[in-house]
C-alpha cells in the first residue's frame, strides 16, 4: 500500500485573450489587496501592537469594495482575493512564530503573478477546467496524466517573467512504497562538481550550463544598454526573463533526478545546512550551483523523504566536513579552495568534495545513533528571502510542485 498525500501537478496553459486580460486584472487585485491588508497590519502592529485576524483583514476587504475607488476589486472572482488574504495571514503566522522575516509588499515589478482558486471558484468536468468569470475551458497541455479519479481541490493560476502561462492542480494522490534498504549516503554542495556523494561519485554541472550563462550574461548587459521605458528595453527585459527560465527549467529537471534517486536508494540521507555553507565557499568556484538551486534540492529531498519514509538528516552549518580527514579524524588547519585533491599525514588521499561528502555521512549517522543535534524537520518554512520562501508561505505550504 502506497501512503497518500496532496500533490501539486503543474502544466502549461495558452489564455485566450480574454482569458489573459481577466487574469491579468485578477493578478493586479490580489496584489493589492495583499499590499493594502499589509499597510493596515502594519500600522495596528507598530503603531498601538495590536494584531488584526484573518475575519479582520476579511471585514476590510468588504468595505474596500464598497468605495468608490476600489469598486473594481468586485469585478473579479473573490476567491483569490480572499486567498491571498490568508497568504498573509500565513505569512503574519510564520513571522510571529519567529520562522519568517516581517512580510514584505508584493512589487508591481516582480515578475511571476498569481491567482489561487479553491473548489467553489472553479469547475473541473471531464478533465476541463474553467475558471470563475469565464465561460470557456483553459487550454491546457497535459504533459502527464493527472491520478486516476483525481479531482482538484485548488488550482493555482500563475505567469513567469518570460510571460509562460501555468496551471497548478492540486490533487489527493497515492505515492507507491518505496524497496526497503539500510543503505545512506552523504551530499556534499561541491565545489569542483555539482554535489558529490560519499560513495566517490560525483555530479557534474550539465553541460549546456556553461552556454546558458554565457547567453545570460550577453542579454543583461543588452539590457543595461537600452533606454529606460522604451519598448526596446521591454523586449530585452523578457529576452532575459527567457534564459534565466530556462536555466531553472533544467536545474529543476536535473535536481528532481538527482533527489528522486538518493531517496530511492537510500534510507538515511545527510546533507549540511548549505544554505549559509555554501555562501562561506568562494562565490566564483561556488557558482557551480547557487544557494537557490540548494534550498531546491534540500526541498525536493524533504518532501520526498516524508513521501517514501526515509530519514533526512540535515547537519549544522559548522561543521568543518572538507577538512576533516574521513580516515583518521584529523582536521586539516587550512584546506584553499583551488586544493581538489589532498593527502592527510595518516596517508589518506582525499578527493575534496568527497572527502566532506563521507564526513557528512558519518557524523548524520553518529547524530542519528545518539538521538543528539538532528534538526528537526520542519514543515514550516525557513526564514530568508528566497523564492522557495515563498512558495511554502502560500495556503498550500509544503506541498510541492511537480
Ligand atoms: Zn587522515
Amino acid at each position: 500500500m502506497g501512503r497518500q498525500v496532496r500533490r501539486a501537478f503543474k502544466f502549461r496553459f495558452y489564455p485566450t485573450g480574454e482569458q489573459a486580460a481577466e487574469l491579468s486584472r485578477t493578478f493586479g487585485c490580489v496584489r493589492l489587496v495583499y499590499n493594502k491588508a499589509l499597510e493596515e497590519r502594519t500600522r495596528a502592529w507598530y503603531g498601538e501592537q495590536r494584531r488584526i485576524s484573518y475575519v479582520q483583514s476579511s471585514a476590510l476587504l468588504t468595505q474596500w469594495k464598497k468605495t468608490q475607488e476600489l469598486a473594481f476589486l468586485a469585478e473579479v472572482s473573490c476567491v483569490p482575493l480572499q486567498q491571498a488574504l490568508r497568504h498573509l495571514q500565513t505569512a503574519f503566522a510564520n513571522f510571529f512564530a519567529k520562522r519568517a522575516a516581517y512580510p514584505r509588499f508584493k512589487s508591481r515589478k516582480r515578475s511571476r503573478c498569481s491567482a489561487e482558486y479553491t473548489r467553489s471558484a472553479f469547475t473541473w468536468r471531464d478533465g476541463r477546467l474553467t475558471l470563475a468569470k469565464m465561460t470557456t475551458p483553459l487550454d491546457i497541455r497535459w504533459s502527464r496524466p493527472l491520478p486516476d479519479g483525481a479531482e482538484p481541490t485548488t488550482v493555482t493560476v500563475s505567469r513567469d517573467g518570460a510571460g509562460r502561462w501555468f496551471v497548478s492542480l492540486l490533487c489527493q494522490d497515492t505515492i507507491p512504497a518505496a524497496p526497503a534498504t539500510e543503505a545512506a549516503v552523504g551530499v556534499d554542495a561541491g565545489i569542483t562538481s555539482l554535489v558529490a556523494l560519499s560513495t566517490g561519485e560525483k555530479i557534474t554541472n550539465p553541460r549546456h550550463e556553461r552556454r546558458d550563462h554565457a547567453r545570460l550574461a550577453e542579454a543583461q548587459r543588452n539590457l543595461a544598454r537600452k533606454a529606460p521605458g522604451s519598448a526596446n528595453r521591454d523586449k530585452a527585459r523578457r529576452k532575459v526573463a527567457r534564459v534565466h527560465a530556462r536555466i531553472a527549467d533544467r536545474r529543476r529537471d536535473l535536481l528532481h533526478k538527482l533527489s528522486s534517486r538518493l531517496v530511492r536508494e537510500n534510507q538515511t540521507v545527510v546533507i549540511e545546512d548549505l544554505a549559509v555553507g555554501n555562501l562561506l565557499k568562494n562565490r566564483t568556484l561556488a557558482r557551480a550551483i547557487s544557494d537557490a538551486a540548494w534550498r531546491e534540492l534540500r526541498f525536493m529531498l524533504e518532501y520526498k523523504c516524508a513521501w517514501y519514509g526515509r530519514d533526512l538528516v540535515v547537519l549544522d552549518r559548522w561543521f568543518p566536513s572538507s577538512k576533516l580527514c574521513a580516515a583518521c579524524g584529523t582536521i586539516r588547519g587550512k584546506l584553499p579552495l583551488d586544493v581538489r585533491e589532498w593527502t592527510c599525514e595518516c596517508g589518506a588521499v582525499h578527493d575534496r568534495d568527497v572527502n566532506a561528502a563521507r564526513n557528512l555521512l558519518a557524523a548524520g549517522l553518529a547524530v542519528t545513533a545518539c538521538g543528539d543535534g538532528v534538526r528537526p524537520q520542519r514543515d514550516t518554512p525557513r526564514t530568508g528571502h528566497s523564492s522557495m520562501k515563498q512558495e511554502t508561505q502560500r495556503a498550500t505550504a509544503g506541498i510541492p510542485h511537480l
